[in-house]
């Protein structure tokens, strides 16, 4: 089902793989995440003929395993990360404006155990003179607020920070323990679906009609005597292409990838930590939280989240350094240390084992650092560039280092920069205030424009707010389109239309982009047998698989769900599954 959104429908993958090989591209990006996606989108604009694999799907790493905070930071001014944190803030206001459908003001509020606690071990912690977690308390917070407030002010920023007594805060959060004193209360951002933002990013560029091409499931594994050599992970085979220069945007695969393409010993540049978290089913402290986060310190002073995201409560993360980033997954020690976490700040609130409705875990592409413990890490970005001992050995590497998603933009434009300069080309454009994908022309009366789409296209109102939301502007072509949708059997608020488009314009190729990635089924607790079934009828019909590659790839798919993202084996309709649970 192809829907005209202003851009030629995207090339059958053969074709595109046919486009790669034996081409001579300007620049290849390694790696489809977020920072990936930012610098090919620079370059393509920019006029350079780009090419990016990534070895999985678009978003498989760490860029749909964050908090979805998009945010300054507030935590990195203990480290002393004042560049960061001023530059981050920028770009959340500028993400608030580019993709406003996509990136919201999120209000935060802090519940604060003292007042003067950890004054004293900010600055030592900055001058390297601890290492330990403390407790943050009122005077230390006000500090980096007001640092906040100033630096946004007449940015376009959002309201001030506000301090609350504990009269007022145990108002509104009657479950906070006895031992909460005040609570401060600022705004940040959130993204509802960073994944999205990729996706529209590519589609940004091929409307652009710039000589670029995104391909995912295509692992750089090495150089050949005739260039680099990319595996077809779908179809099996390789191609080769042969670029001025590398772009290495593998996040926390920098150093593998680094070790595939350059003589060993490459400098080891990114050293990588897990963090996991939960999605829970539970309508009291969804209700308690409200359009609310709130941003508090576990029982070992580490600062942890928790705010409602599509319909669950959203509740994270760890930060535990991992020397694989293929293999990571919640623990069940990381699991205990969530739920501890909830309880200290909640004491009240009991969650049980089948409200957890999804996890889910990645790996933050940090710089290698001396830091004692991982939260003193720093979290900037930087460049760095792999030029080969012997001229000619390989294309030059630019290294992509660090960098949060909140950033990408910034990054990108520090890595295009780069490149440019070393292809001797000059920026013909910026992305500062350039709109992002369903982002253009937002409408400053949603409502009224929802209710002018909902008439000229016939879908009931709810539904063409929701397209809106999911998909900003482009919901227009959408909604037209979708007319005369039927629903998913077990899949609310999607429709046989909606994932036919999605098949048919966004790389899907397994279920789990569909289910995780170009939606947020899995995230909003949606995934059970039923709506695996009706995900895979649509999904076999588009590619034409048989009865027994269906049932292959269901039963693969429930497989990763049980083993990586603590779906209840009693919610699958996998008839291997149930009969397991029937032998136990
Ligand atoms: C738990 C957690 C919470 C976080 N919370 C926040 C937050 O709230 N706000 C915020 O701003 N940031 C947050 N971050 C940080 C942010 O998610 C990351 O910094 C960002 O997503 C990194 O993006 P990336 O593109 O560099 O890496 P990735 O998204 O990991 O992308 C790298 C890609 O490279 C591909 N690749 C690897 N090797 C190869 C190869 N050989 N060939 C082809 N492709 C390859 C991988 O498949 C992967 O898709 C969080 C991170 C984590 C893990």
């Amino acid at each position: 089902m192809t829907i005209n959104l202003g851009i030629v429908p995207p090339a059958p993958r053969e074709e595109r793989l046919a486009r790669i090989d034996n081409a001579r591209p300007q620049v290849l990006v390694i790696g489809g995440g977020i920072n990936g996606a930012s610098v090919y989108r620079e370059l393509a604009l920019n006029g350079v003929e780009v090419v990016l694999a990534d070895k999985a799907d678009f978003c498989a790493g760490a860029s749909s395993a964050l908090s979805r905070m998009v945010h300054g930071g507030l935590r990195y001014l203990e480290n002393g990360e004042f560049d960061l944190v001023r530059e981050a803030l920028d770009e959340r206001n500028r993400l608030l404006l580019n993709a406003p459908h996509l990136v919201r003001p999120l209000r935060t509020v802090v519940p604060i155990d003292s007042w003067m606690s950890g004054t004293l071990n900010a600055p030592l912690k900055f001058l390297g003179l601890t290492r330990a977690p403390s407790r943050r308390g009122a005077l230390p917070l006000k500090l980096g607020l007001s640092f906040y407030d100033i630096y946004t002010r007449g940015r376009g920023g959002m309201p001030k920070h506000a301090f609350l007594s504990r009269r007022k805060v145990i108002a509104r959060f009657p479950g906070f323990p006895d031992r909460v004193r005040c609570a401060a209360t600022y705004f940040d951002g959130q993204v509802s679906h960073p994944e999205r933002v990729v996706t529209e990013i590519f589609e940004d560029v091929a409307r652009a009609g710039g000589k670029a091409t995104a391909l995912n499931y295509l692992a750089v594994t090495h150089i050949g005597p005739a260039g680099v050599v990319l595996q077809d992970r779908i179809g099996g085979g390789t191609v080769t292409c042969v670029p001025e220069i590398i772009i290495n945007a593998a996040g926390a695969w920098v150093d593998l990838t680094n070790n595939c393409l350059a003589a060993p010993p490459c400098p080891a540049m990114v050293e990588g930590t897990k963090g996991s978290h939960l999605m829970i089913d539970h309508p009291g402290l969804r209700e308690i939280l409200g359009d609310d986060m709130v941003y508090y310190e576990n029982i070992d002073g580490r600062i942890c989240i928790m705010f409602v995201l599509h319909g669950m409560v959203l509740v994270g993360s760890t930060d535990l350094k991992v020397p694989d980033p293929d293999a990571v997954r919640c623990e069940a020690d990381e699991r205990a240390y969530i739920l501890d976490g909830l309880k200290y700040v909640f004491p009240d609130i009991e969650v049980r084992d089948d409200q957890i409705r999804f996890i889910f875990s990645g790996v933050r592409p940090l710089p290698v650092s001396a830091a004692g413990t991982t939260g003193q890490i720093p979290r900037g970005h930087f460049t760095q560039w792999l030029i080969p001992a012997t001229p000619g050995a390989h294309a030059p590497i630019l290294c992509m280092i660090g960098g949060k998603w909140t950033t990408f933009r910034a990054f990108g434009e520090l890595a295009a920069n780069d490149t440019l300069d070393r292809l001797g080309l000059k920026r013909r454009c910026g992305t500062e205030t350039l709109a992002i994908g369903g982002g253009l022309s937002y409408p400053e009366d949603p409502d009224a424009w929802v209710a002018d789409l909902a008439a000229r296209s016939g879908l009931p109102l709810p539904r063409v707010a929701t397209l809106l939301s999911r998909y900003g502007t482009l919901a227009q072509a959408l909604a037209e389109a979708f007319a005369g949708e039927q629903p998913l059997p077990g899949l609310a608020g999607y429709s046989d239309r909606e994932i036919d488009y999605l098949i048919a314009h966004e790389q899907v190729e397994t279920l789990e982009d569909l289910a995780l990635r170009r939606t947020v089924i899995a995230l909003a607790g949606q995934l059970d047998g039923a709506a695996i079934a009706a995900l895979a009828d649509r999904l076999a019909r588009a590619k034409g698989w048989s009865e027994d590659e269906r049932a292959a790839r269901v039963s693969a798919f429930e497989d990763r769900l049980l083993a990586d993202h603590g779906i209840a084996r009693s919610r699958l309709g996998n008839p291997d599954c149930n009969r397991e649970v029937a032998a136990q």
